[in-house]
């Protein structure tokens, strides 16, 4: 494959200790050496390989230093892309990478895609489509746990299931082809059992791997959490008091809309991915603030809205308008300020939000919160998620290609119990392969791979 060399800044824009550039490809150490002047005056390539050498970026017009740098190189094929890598490490900030890297496009490289270079890892064949996803799940990940189960799809917990699943496809695909050159009745009766018999455990696992995905999404992109209620409530309280006792919030990312933020609390676990509560801390009135319209649409996509009341109050309108906002949703009710006189009754509540699960708090007393997370695990880790070794489907993507698969099991099954002659299931049997083979790329379009790698970051 004769492709160019790619150039990017690998690390984040900003004032840092140091800075990196990223090259890969054929010209790699040429540019280097173009450019790079190390100790008694030797080019890069002159230097010891995968060690970091001590010198200068200087201007090969001029030969005036640009910048004091560490510099490595490492050739092809044990390197991030099995291509050569050269990596530049200059004083961090704006100026010293920009000029370097406009150097090393002067010489020759291209500034790389979003992606590329983990693209080309993939093209290359040093990892796959979902160890690709995984870099990128990652790099994105707001929580320990999200880390964690990229990390096992990293080294390839997804990939094996998947060719584990693959290779009992094929001794179908073999028993079948066996039962068609030899039509004898014996052979294609204990076939046809045999096969029913890997057909199921194919169905079974591909189904526990689908069981997985909500698991996945949870722990990816966090409970989409809604906290609603009139203003003084207790909203705030309730908020503080899952970020004191949940340190471990990563950061406040600013979403689509740029007044809604959105606040990561961590729970047993969970991300809980709390939407708009620089609305809820500022002005203590989300509902007012945002209109009832623009909470429904929040409600819309959201995964549970937690509603708070002041029981030392009488319900209101506004209480009842939230109620039947949450109607139809998953949601936690909170009958918060117990330690006040309680003039609210679970029944006046209850009877319009049937089968909503109440908890009484008081944010005053710290009461009541636990009740609240043991609450929140039940809801959203039925199946207990300790990040093993065992793949958990991360994002849509694979959950589709699975679905698929096991629609086409499911129709062998069919064919196999309706005793249709087995070279009828044949086709369902590779279409399952092939969908599997989706998963980590191994047959699939350049398009697909395309959209794959969008969602990277330059230099990555
Ligand atoms: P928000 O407007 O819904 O965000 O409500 P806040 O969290 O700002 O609370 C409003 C007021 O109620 C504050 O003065 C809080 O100290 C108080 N408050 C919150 N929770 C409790 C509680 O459980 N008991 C009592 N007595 N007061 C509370
Ligand atoms: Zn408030």
């Amino acid at each position: 494959m004769d492709i160019d060399t790619i150039a990017a800044v690998a690390t984040p824009p900003g004032e840092g200790g140091i800075g990196i550039i990223r090259l890969s490809g054929k010209k790699s150490l040429e540019i280097a050496d173009a450019i790079f002047k190390g100790a008694s005056e030797k080019p890069l390539s002159g230097l010891e390989e995968r060690r970091l050498n001590y010198g200068h970026i200087v201007n090969p017009k001029d030969r005036r230093a640009v910048d004091e740098v560490m510099a490595v190189y490492m050739k092809e094929p044990k390197t991030y892309t099995k291509e050569d890598v050269v990596e530049i490490h200059c004083h961090g900030g704006a100026i010293s990478v920009r000029r370097i890297l406009e150097l090393v496009l002067l010489e020759g490289a291209r500034l790389a895609e979003k992606g590329e270079f983990t693209k080309r890892a993939f093209l290359n064949g040093r990892i796959d489509l979902s160890q690709a996803e995984a870099v990128i799940d990652l790099i994105k990940a707001k929580t320990d746990a999200n880390f964690d189960m990229s990390l096992n799809q990293l080294e390839g917990s997804m990939t094996l299931k998947v060719r584990e699943l693959q290779n009992e496809l094929l001794s179908m695909l073999a028993h079948i082809e066996a039962s068609i050159d030899f039509p004898d009745q014996d052979v294609e009766e204990i076939t046809s059992e045999e096969l029913k018999k890997t057909a199921k455990h194919v169905y079974e696992e591909i189904d526990k791997l689908i069981a997985t995905s909500n698991t996945g999404r949870i722990i990816k992109e966090g409970v989409k959490t809604v906290i609603l209620g009139k203003p003084n409530v207790g909203k705030s309280s309730l908020m503080n008091a899952l970020l004191r006792e949940n340190r471990a919030i990563v950061t406040d990312i600013p979403g689509t809309t740029r007044d809604i933020i959105e606040e990561y609390v961590n729970i047993n676990g969970i991300p809980l991915r709390i939407v708009d509560t620089a609305g809820i801390r500022e002005t203590d009135d989300l509902v007012e603030k945002i209109g009832v319209e623009r909470a429904k649409e929040m409600l819309r996509d959201a995964d549970l809205a937690i509603v708070v009341f002041d029981c030392s109050k009488e319900l209101e309108q506004e209480d009842i308008e939230i109620i039947s906002l949450v109607k139809d949703k998953p949601a936690i009710v909170l009958f918060n300020k117990t330690d006040l006189d309680s003039k609210l009754r679970e029944e006046d509540v209850s009877n319009m939000l049937k089968d909503k699960y109440i908890i009484t708090t008081s944010m005053l007393e710290g009461k009541g919160i636990d009740k609240l997370e043991e609450k929140l695990k039940e809801m959203f880790l039925s199946s207990e998620v300790e990040i093993g070794e065992d793949p958990i489907v991360t994002n849509t993507r694979q959950r589709d290609l699975l679905i698929k698969a096991k629609e086409n099991v499911q129709d062998a099954l069919d064919a196999l119990n309706m005793e249709m002659p087995v070279d009828c299931i044949e086709v369902d049997i590779k279409g399952c392969w092939e969908n599997l083979g989706f998963i980590t790329g191994d047959s699939i379009g350049e398009d697909i791979i395309d959209k794959i790698f969008k969602n990277f970051c330059i230099g990555k």
